[in-house]
C-alpha cells in the first residue's frame, strides 16, 4: 500500500520539480538580462564612444517604439534638429551670404528674423537680407513633414572641388514646431531656426557641450563655442 502511494506522489512531484527549475531558472535568464541592459545604459549615458552613441540612438529607438501615443510629447522633448547631412569642412568664400525668407507663416518668419539678427550680432558671420528670391544665397521656407524625425532641415549644395558653399535651402518643419502637443516654445523654434543657419554657415553637430549645434532638442541659442566654431571655419 505503502510503495503504491509513493509511486502515485512520484510522478506529480516530478512534474512540480521540473516547473521549479524551468521558472527559477527563467528568472535568473531575466535578471542577468536586465542587468546587462542597466549597465549598457548606464555606459551609454556616461561615455561618448561611437558604440555608447549608437547603443544610445537604437535605445532610444526602441523606447519610442515602446511608447503609446499619449507619451509622444515625452518623447518628442529630444526630437532631431535634423539629420545634419552635409560636406565636413564646407563653407562660403568669405564670412557673409544673401538670405530671403520665403516662409509665410508669420511665427517661423518671425524666428527666422530673430535668428538671423542673433548670427549677425555675433560678429562672426553676416546674413544680408533680400527681396529677391533668385539671387539669394540661402532660402529660408517652412514645411509640414510628418514622415521626417527632424525639426528642421539644411539642404547644401556644395562645389566639390574648392568645397565651397553655392547654395542652401533651409526649412522649418511646421508639422512639429508649430503643433502644441509636441510642446515647441517660441524660444526653441528661434533655437532651430538657429541652428539651420548654423549649418546653412556650414557648422556640424556638436553634442559634447552646450551648443546651439546639439543635434537633437532645441534648448540652447548661439553659444560661445558656437561663435568660435564660425571664427576657425572662416578664419583663412
Ligand atoms: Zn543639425
Amino acid at each position: 500500500m505503502k510503495k503504491i502511494f509513493k509511486f502515485l506522489l512520484y510522478i506529480p512531484g516530478e512534474i512540480l520539480g521540473f516547473l521549479w527549475r524551468f521558472f527559477w531558472s527563467l528568472l535568473k535568464t531575466a535578471l542577468i538580462i536586465a542587468l546587462v541592459v542597466l549597465c549598457l545604459v548606464w555606459y551609454s549615458s556616461n561615455s561618448n564612444s561611437q558604440f555608447a552613441q549608437s547603443f544610445k540612438g537604437a535605445f532610444s529607438n526602441i523606447s519610442s517604439h515602446l511608447s503609446s501615443d499619449k507619451d509622444l510629447g515625452k518623447d518628442i522633448e529630444r526630437l532631431a534638429t535634423d539629420a545634419g547631412s552635409h560636406t565636413e569642412g564646407a563653407r562660403w568664400s568669405n564670412n557673409s551670404a544673401t538670405v530671403y525668407i520665403a516662409s509665410s507663416n508669420s511665427t517661423l518668419a518671425s524666428a527666422y528674423q530673430e535668428a538671423l539678427l542673433a548670427w549677425n550680432n555675433t560678429g562672426a558671420f553676416t546674413f544680408n537680407l533680400i527681396n529677391d528670391k533668385d539671387a539669394a544665397d540661402i532660402i529660408l521656407d517652412d514645411r509640414s513633414d510628418s514622415s521626417s524625425q527632424a525639426a528642421g532641415e539644411a539642404q547644401s549644395t556644395t562645389d566639390a572641388l574648392s568645397n565651397r558653399i553655392n547654395h542652401v535651402d533651409v526649412y522649418l518643419n511646421s508639422y512639429y514646431l508649430l503643433d502644441d502637443a509636441y510642446g515647441y516654445t517660441y524660444e526653441r523654434i528661434v533655437n532651430t531656426a538657429e541652428h539651420e543657419l548654423g549649418h546653412a554657415i556650414g557648422l556640424e553637430h556638436n553634442d559634447s557641450e552646450t551648443s546651439v549645434m546639439q543635434s537633437a532638442g532645441s534648448y540652447y541659442a548661439i553659444q560661445q563655442t558656437d561663435i568660435v566654431a564660425v571664427q576657425k571655419l572662416y578664419a583663412n
